[in-house]
Order: C-alpha cells, then structure tokens, then sequence
C-alpha cells in the first residue's frame, strides 16, 4: 500500500466516465461519495454500477459512502435578488410569501422551514448566503420575525441558512432522507453520511430505520453544527464514524475556529477508535486550476498529521477540471508527509475496555519485533480499527468473515482489507485458513515475521484475546 491516509472523492459530472473513475482509483482513492443533495435514484445507481464494473476490474477494494443531504435550510423564492445594505431592514415571515423589496431599506421573505423562525429569539443570528449575510433578530412579532442587516450583500432565491445561537432541533432526516435511506439500503452502500446532526438522538434515529429494514450500515455523523461541536461526545459515542464536514461548520462557529475543533474531533475520534474524514475545500482551487495553492497542501498535510484517517475531496472530483489530478496531488502529499509521521503513538489515548490494551500490545510488539505487517482476524473490524490508533508504520492487513466488514474497512487509516476467510469452531482451522490465504494472496511470505491478533470464540465482539507470533516455523505449521 502506497499510503496510509485514506481518500475520499466525490463522484459528479466531472467524474461519471468509467475511463475517470478508473484513473481515479489508480490515483489513489480509497472511497466515493455519492452526494444525495444533487443527482437522481437512477443517476446514482448509474455511478454505483460503473464504479463497482471499474474496482472489479482493478481487482480492488472501493468503499460506497452515500451522502444523506438532510434538512438544509433556504430561503425561499425572491421576485428579484436583493441587494441588502447595512442597517437594512429585512422581516422573515411565518407563511410562504414570495419574497420583494417593501421599500428602499425594507426587504421581506419567507424560509423553506418556517417552524423554526418559532425558535428564533431578539438578539440571536440569522445567517444568509452560506454566511456571507448577517441579520440580527431586533423583533419578534405575530406574522413575522423581524431582523437589521449588518453587512451590505447580494441575496438571491434558494440560498443557505445558518441559525448560528439558536438550537433549531429539528429532524434531521426529512421524508427525502427517508427514501434515499432505503435506497442506500437496497443498493447496499457502505457509509451513512449523516448531514446536520445534532445530537446523538439524531444518530439513534438513523440506526432505528436501519434496524426497522433489517440493514446494517456504518454511521457517519457530519459535524457541521454548532451544537454538533458542543455534543461531540455523545455523538461520537453513538455513531460509526465522524466527519469534519468543515463547509458548513466555518458558518456555524466563527472561521478561525474550525482548525482548532478539526483538531480535537480528530483526538476524539482516534481516542475512541472512530474513523474520521476531513472534508471541504482542501484543495479548492484545483476545482478550476490545475495547480493547488500551497496553502491547500499544507491542509491536506496538515489534517494528516491531526491524525484524520481520511481526507476528502468534493467540489474538487465532482465538477472540478481534472479529478484524476486532484486525486494525484492529494495522494502525492500524503504520501510525502507520512514519510515524516508521527507513528507509534503509544500511551496517548484511554484504554476504554481490554481489546484497546491486546491492540496496544499487538501492535507493540509487532514494532519491536520489526514485523512485516499486523494481521488483524476481526469480525467487526473494530481490531483492525483499534490496531490503527496506535498509528504504526507497519501494514496492517484486516482478515474478516464478510465483504460488509472489509468495505468498512476501506476508509480506516492505514489497514488494508484484503482477506476474507470463513468463520469457523476450530481455532487452528481458522489460523490455517487466515495464513493460507494470506500466503497465496502474497501478502505473507514464509520466512519473514508476523503479528497475528485475533478474537476467539469468532464473533464474539470485543473479545480480541489473541497474540500469535508468525515465523517462518509457524507458517510453515499453519500451510501444513
Ligand atoms: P456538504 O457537507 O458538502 O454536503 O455541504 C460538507 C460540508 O459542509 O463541509
Ligand atoms: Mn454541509
């Protein structure tokens, strides 16, 4: 394996051939995004079916991560753009109007969610235009909330809404999400990305309709909210994985902010053995130039120190010039930059129950001994996971009982998850089997050294409770 950070792209217009897709993969992406906020049932089902036809070809592993849009708030129609002035006068009102001037400093109009103009309390911030507009509530009345704008800006139909201090508590799984769940279910995609989350609660109500339809599929949260930030805890505890979905964010808490949450997301996330992806213009001009800004490799690099296991591409891939290339620039950094990682991190994270203390020492052991590589025989892939928070500069190669395990895997830092062998009763049978397979998919040769970790009874989850040194003898032994 080239890299150790994972690559995440967004698949678009720009990227929707086979022969892109194809580079794309040879670039160094580990998983697409399908992105729900734009694009049909059938124009994502088309894009699944190529990049499945392209892996397979590519005999390679691509995990499927679909983007649930979630409730994102606008304004609502406007006869003309306004062109809002400081100290303007700008009413939001309860029922649907199309929106017009009043008069020369009076503007009204209405949202596609007028439920939460009832949240809005005098003193709190409407932010419009993804944030480049801000109105302060000066007034509340029966008909309308009633707000002064504070910087000059142009304002047009159908644009973003922040409500930066109220918490809007609404669901975050409109009737939309709920048929494009079901088709994530159907289409057997690997990753929920879970847009405006805001508390655990949220999390729990995804899981529900997965259950309810008998599916089984990792759980992203997008931390794009305040309030995301202020619950990031029981977030992380609830869901499978977290992304720093750092557009929205930098609307939600104030710009110079976002570097420093990036940075403790990401230590929690590691600490729980979550994986994270960060996300949103990391290579932004590469959407229209065929140059990245030096700024924007020190991002990439820069979130791959934070310790991210995946870093992501959107606008860039899916309607950028080259996506090929701007997959090859964010691959080329990150390989240059894991040359001088900090791996090893040892002691740096809580032991939240005795599988982090058998990973802990696997993979230390594993680094003592030199190894070639960590295999790590998981059902759940959370040992491969907890392998890869200690972040050592040996492959770790996940061994599992399914596909759905390894697909997970793809978007992990650092694991390669390249075997699939049956479960069985029998440990030995199941070793013989694990480096059988290993062998003969080249990953293990006869005379080098190993670390082996694996839960025994299979399937028991959170039961790693094996250490095995592989030599040559022992190969030799299990190929018997
Ligand atoms: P989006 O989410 O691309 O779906 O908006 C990511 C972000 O807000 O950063
Ligand atoms: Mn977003």
């Amino acid at each position: 394996m080239l890299k150790k950070t994972k690559i995440v792209a967004t698949v678009g217009p720009a990227s929707e051939s086979e022969e892109i897709l194809r580079q794309m993969i040879i670039n160094g992406v580990n998983v697409f995004r399908l992105n729900f906020s734009h694009g049909t049932h059938e124009y994502h089902k088309q894009n699944l079916e190529k990049i499945r036809k392209v892996a397979s070809e590519l005999n390679t592993r691509i995990g499927i991560l679909q983007d649930i849009s979630g409730p994102k708030i606008r304004t609502g129609e406007l006869k003309e753009p306004f062109e809002l002035k400081k100290g303007d006068r700008l009413d939001f009102y309860r029922s649907k109007i199309l929106g017009e001037r009043v008069d020369l400093t009076h503007y009204k109009l209405s949202i596609n969610q007028s439920d939460i103009l009832n949240m809005l309390k005098v003193g709190e911030y409407v932010y419009l235009y993804d944030g480049s507009i801000r109105a302060k509530i000066v007034d509340i009345n029966k008909n309308f909330i009633q707000s002064v704008i504070e910087n000059d800006g142009f304002l047009n139909s159908n644009k973003g809404i922040n409500f930066p201090n109220t918490r809007i508590n609404i669901d975050v799984i409109t009737q939309k999400d709920r048929r494009d769940l079901l088709w994530g279910i159907e289409n057997g995609v690997d990753f929920l990305a879970i847009s405006f989350v805001q508390n655990a609660h949220d999390i729990d109500e995804v899981r529900e309709i997965l259950v309810q339809n008998g599916a089984k599929i990792a759980i992203f949260a997008k931390i794009e909210k305040f309030d995301a930030v202020e619950n990031i805890d029981e977030i992380i505890a609830s869901s499978d994985g977290i992304m720093v979905a750092r557009g929205d964010l930098g609307i939600e808490v104030p710009y110079y902010k976002v570097p420093n949450i990036q940075k403790a997301i990401i230590q929690k996330a590691n600490n729980a053995s979550k994986p994270v992806i960060t996300a949103t213009q990391m290579l932004f001009s590469l959407a229209k130039t065929k140059t990245a800004t030096r700024a924007e490799i020190s991002d990439v690099a820069n979130a791959v120190l934070d310790g991210t296991d995946a870093v992501m591409l959107s606008e860039e891939s899916a309607v950028g010039i080259d996506p090929a290339n701007a997959v090859d620039v964010m691959c080329k950094t990150i390989v240059e930059v894991e040359k001088s990682y900090p791996y090893n991190k040892f002691n740096r994270f809580d032991y939240l129950d005795d599988t982090d203390k058998i990973m802990q020492s696997s993979t230390h052991l594993a680094t003592d001994l030199n190894a070639d590589a960590i295999f790590a025989l998981t059902s759940s892939g959370k040992s491969a996971i907890k392998i890869a928070r200690y972040r050592p500069n040996i492959e770790i190669i996940a061994i599992a009982h399914s596909e759905k395990t390894l697909n997970f895997l793809s978007i992990v830092w650092g694991v390669n998850p390249a075997i699939l062998v049956n479960k069985s009763d029998e440990l030995t049978q199941l070793l013989k089997d694990a480096v059988k397979s290993s062998v003969e998919k080249g990953f293990m040769s006869k005379d080098r050294c190993y670390i082996l970790s694996a839960g025994f009874p299979t399937g028991v989850e959170g039961t790693s409770n094996l250490i095995r040194i592989l030599k040559r003898e022992q190969i030799a032994y299990y190929l018997r």
